[in-house]
């Protein structure tokens, strides 16, 4: 996809250049800009929600190895007292390694748990202090606040980072990608959802993670959901049963 530095200057240069035709050749109406800026608008919004556009920032949604038949499970938005134990406990038993994109916050209100996912071979990584929903709007500063102060609390609970950060709500912009550029942090994004932050249905959850399942796909979950818990051992057993090893360990090499 196109970079939105590259394509800044090319729509600035065409809107520019349309103006000053319209100002000293001849007057050209307001209604040719409608469908420019709407392209424009388009083009902004496509980018801040699809993250594997990487319009504005680069990222990792899948780690395909040649030879390889493995996926990797991600968990957002944790350590949560009820249901990380839970999934650690399930990762556990099955022997498998996952990442936990934790929020900060959660971090220092959770530090046994954010050290018992790391003990247990998981990657620990950042998922922003306060995951605001309005964190599309802060500017490069702030963002670049909730990113350090979450690197600085995953370090003094387990050591080191791998520098690791996801966005919250996968949400992409300008600011974003000068603030994770800055700080020379690794964004890891998905290719397989499983919206069990608003399903309501085990099944549909457990359907949609399944169908398709591919060598290097990263599938997303959340440790503050109990569908995350309840069909985490169904899952495990389909992709075993399909071949597929589950392994965090790709990330640590990227
Ligand atoms: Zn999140």
């Amino acid at each position: 996809m196109l970079k939105y530095n590259t394509i800044k200057y090319f729509f600035w240069s065409i809107l520019v250049s349309t103006v000053l035709y319209s100002l000293f050749v001849q007057s050209i109406s307001l209604y040719f800009f409608i469908p420019l800026v709407c392209v424009w608008l388009i083009y902004i919004l496509y980018g801040s929600f699809r993250m594997r556009a990487e319009i504005f920032l680069s990222s990792t949604c899948s780690v395909p190895k040649a030879g390889a038949t493995n996926i990797i499970l991600t968990f957002d938005d944790g350590p949560d007292p009820k249901y990380t134990p839970q999934i650690l406990d399930i990762l556990k038993q099955a022997q498998v390694t996952a990442v936990f994109f934790c929020i900060g916050k959660n971090i220092v209100a959770y530090p046994d748990l954010v050290k018992r996912i790391a003990a247990e071979g998981h990657i620990v990584a950042n998922h922003s202090y306060n995951h605001s929903t309005n964190i599309g709007s802060y500017s490069t500063s702030k963002v670049m606040t909730e990113i350090e102060q979450t690197e600085e609390v995953i370090t003094g609970c387990i050591g080191s980072s791998l520098k690791l950060y996801r966005p919250p709500f996968g949400v992409t912009n300008p600011n974003i990608g000068r603030a994770v550029r800055a700080l020379n942090m690794k964004v890891i994004g998905w290719n397989v959802r499983s919206f069990d932050t608003v399903s309501k249905s085990k099944e549909a959850v457990l359907n949609r993670v399944t169908s398709g399942l591919k060598n290097g796909d990263i599938v997303l979950f959340h440790d503050t959901k109990a569908l995350a818990a309840d069909i985490l051992a169904d899952f495990l057993l389909f992709a075993r049963e399909k071949g597929f090893t589950i392994d965090c360990s790709p990330i640590r090499e990227l």
